[in-house]
C-alpha cells in the first residue's frame, strides 16, 4: 500500500485530523478554479467556436463560464450551477460544459461530502483478523488517507485512487477494492448495507473523477485544433470566394467581346484577357 503519512510522524491519530478540517472541500474547489482554462480575449475570435457564425452588431460575443470560449447567444444558452469553480448560481455554459458541469456538480454535491467526513470501518488483515480504521478522502480528491485510531504514522496509509482498478461490494456489506498495479485486494467492512451502498458509489464516483483528464490541458488543445479548423474553414471560403469573383470577371469579359460559349482552358482565358475574341 502507499507510503505513511509524513507530516504527522510520532503524532497521535486525533492531531492528524487537523489536516481534514471542515474547510476541505472550499479548499479544494479553490484549487481547481486555479486551474481553469485560460479566457479567451473578445480580440481573439471573430466567430462563434460552436456555429462559426460570424460576430457583429447583432450576433455578440458570450464567454461560457467553464472552458471560456466565445460563443454565440444560442450556443451558449445553458444555465446550471458551476460547483467546480465555486458558482452555486446558474451561469452561462456552451452544451459540451453543461454536461460535464452536471457531472462534476452530482460528485461534488451528492458524494464528496460522504467521503471527505470519512467513516470507520474493519479492514480485513488476513488470517481472519480486522483492525478498525478510519478512511476519508484526501483533500486534493488524488487519495484515500486510511489511519488506524493510537497507532499514528505506523498505521496511516495513503491508497491512491488513480491506481484502483474497481471496487465492488460483497456478503452485504463489505466494500472490495482491487488495485492495478499489484495483485492487492483491499477489503472493508461498513457497519451496514446502506452505509456500504453509499461508500460503494462515492468511491467509483472518485475513482472516475480522479482518472479523467486535466481540464485545463483538455480544453486548451481542443481549443488550438478548433481554431486550427476555424482558421481552415475561413482560408477555404476566401479561396471561394476569390474563385467566385474571377469567375464573375471571366463572364463579364465573355459578355463584353460577345463569347457565346466560354471555356475555362488557359488557352481561351489566355486569348480573353489578352483582348482577343474567341467563339
Ligand atoms: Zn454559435
Ligand atoms: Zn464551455
Amino acid at each position: 500500500m502507499g507510503q505513511a503519512f509524513a507530516c504527522c510522524k510520532g503524532l497521535d491519530f486525533s492531531h492528524m485530523q487537523h489536516h481534514f478540517a471542515k474547510g476541505a472541500r472550499q479548499s479544494f474547489v479553490l484549487a481547481a478554479a486555479a486551474q481553469q482554462p485560460s479566457w479567451v480575449v473578445d480580440d481573439m475570435q471573430d466567430s462563434c467556436y460552436g456555429c462559426a457564425a460570424e460576430f457583429n452588431y447583432r450576433n455578440r460575443k458570450h464567454h461560457c463560464r467553464r472552458c471560456h470560449n466565445i460563443y454565440c447567444d444560442a450556443c451558449t444558452a445553458y444555465r446550471e450551477k458551476l460547483l467546480l469553480f465555486g458558482f452555486t448560481q446558474a451561469v452561462r455554459l456552451c452544451q459540451m460544459c453543461l454536461t460535464a458541469a452536471r457531472e462534476e456538480n452530482s460528485f461534488l454535491d451528492d458524494h464528496l461530502p460522504l467521503l471527505q467526513e470519512g467513516s470507520t470501518f474493519l479492514r480485513h488483515h488476513g488470517y481472519g483478523r480486522k483492525v478498525p480504521i478510519f478512511v476519508k478522502l484526501s483533500p486534493d480528491t488524488a487519495s484515500l488517507v486510511c489511519m488506524e485510531p493510537g497507532r499514528g504514522a505506523a498505521g496511516s496509509s495513503l491508497v491512491f485512487l488513480a491506481e484502483v482498478r474497481s471496487v465492488s461490494m460483497e456478503h452485504a456489506s463489505t466494500l472490495v477494492l482491487q488495485l492495478q498495479a499489484s495483485s492487492t485486494t483491499l477489503k472493508f467492512d461498513a457497519c451496514s448495507t446502506n452505509e456500504c451502498r453509499a461508500w460503494l458509489e462515492a468511491l467509483q464516483a472518485a475513482c472516475a473523477w480522479s482518472q479523467r483528464p486535466a481540464l485545463k490541458q483538455a480544453v486548451e488543445e481542443a481549443r488550438a485544433a478548433r481554431w486550427e479548423q476555424l482558421q481552415y474553414a475561413q482560408y477555404s471560403k476566401a479561396a471561394a470566394e476569390n474563385r467566385k469573383q474571377r469567375q464573375a470577371a471571366r463572364e463579364q469579359m465573355a459578355a463584353k467581346y460577345n463569347i457565346s460559349s466560354f471555356s475555362s482552358s488557359y488557352a481561351h482565358r489566355r486569348a480573353v484577357s489578352n483582348g482577343y475574341a474567341v467563339s
